[in-house]
């Protein structure tokens, strides 16, 4: 049981909250308080610093001009590619996983990313990808299916210092030419699943939690959490 109370840091969710990614802050707020657990969500507005000591960082969805924006005001901050870097977990979601790649968009037009993340992504698709979304996870911390909600126009791939976060089940994903979705390396999680994707997939929280924790979670039993699941993941099978 952690000493302190566990820190949730959602980052600009004035740029990043388009698609209602700040769900995914309530969601490990609560798992850990029905765990015992003090827990609280810090708001991180445009102009405040990123604090060094979050417990987890979370960066939600936006459109392409506030993914722009959200990545030179983080560009600004030295302090979150520490955190970054000393292992602190992040959850990057549809823009926030774009901005924690290397460049997003076309060479002329687009921006400059993070560099946090081995990915690359490019706006060149005619038309949004929108819908359901499922993917069976890569690596052995899960067998559960991973069930989400995709609305992008980005394409991105994923380079040798990152691995997918899952090969697709159904809808599109990264949409660059591979079955696959999202991006991993090391405590960095990424994906384009919105839903929010930690309230449809307990076992991810989890695994971000568990993280934070430092220690084994007990298991929790939600009812209303599996039939979240169970109706996400009929809806994504017709
Ligand atoms: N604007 C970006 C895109 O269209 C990200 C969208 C999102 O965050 N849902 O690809």
């Amino acid at each position: 049981m952690p000493d302190s109370e566990i820190t949730v840091a959602l980052i600009y969710p004035s740029l990043l909250g388009t698609y209602g990614d700040r769900g995914n802050a309530q969601v490990l707020q609560r798992r850990l308080e029905w765990r015992g657990i003090a827990a609280r969500v810090l708001e991180i507005g445009l102009d405040q610093d990123i604090p060094e000591q979050c417990d987890i960082y979370l960066l939600g969805g936006g459109e392409d001009g506030p993914g722009r924006t959200a990545a030179a005001l983080l560009a600004a901050q030295p302090s979150f590619p520490r955190a970054v870097n000393a292992g602190r977990p992040v959850l990057a979601v549809c823009a926030g996983m774009q901005l924690m790649g290397h460049h997003v968009g076309e060479l002329e037009g687009g921006y400059k990313g993070l560099g946090l993340l081995d990915v690359t992504t490019t706006i060149t698709a005619p038309t949004r990808t929108i819908g359901e979304l499922t993917i069976r996870p890569t690596g052995d911390w899960s067998t559960e299916l991973i069930t989400g909600f995709e609305n992008h126009r980005g394409s991105t791939s994923i380079g040798p210092d990152a691995q997918p976060l899952g090969t697709v089940v159904h809808g599109v994903g990264n949409g660059a030419g591979e079955p696959v979705e999202g991006a991993c390396a090391g405590r960095i999680i990424a994906t384009y699943m919105h839903g929010p994707v930690l309230a449809r997939n307990p076992a991810l929280a989890d695994r971000l939690l568990g993280w934070a924790v430092g220690a084994p979670l007990a298991p929790l039993e939600m009812a209303n959490v599996d039939a979240l699941r169970r109706e996400r993941l009929l809806k994504a099978s017709r």
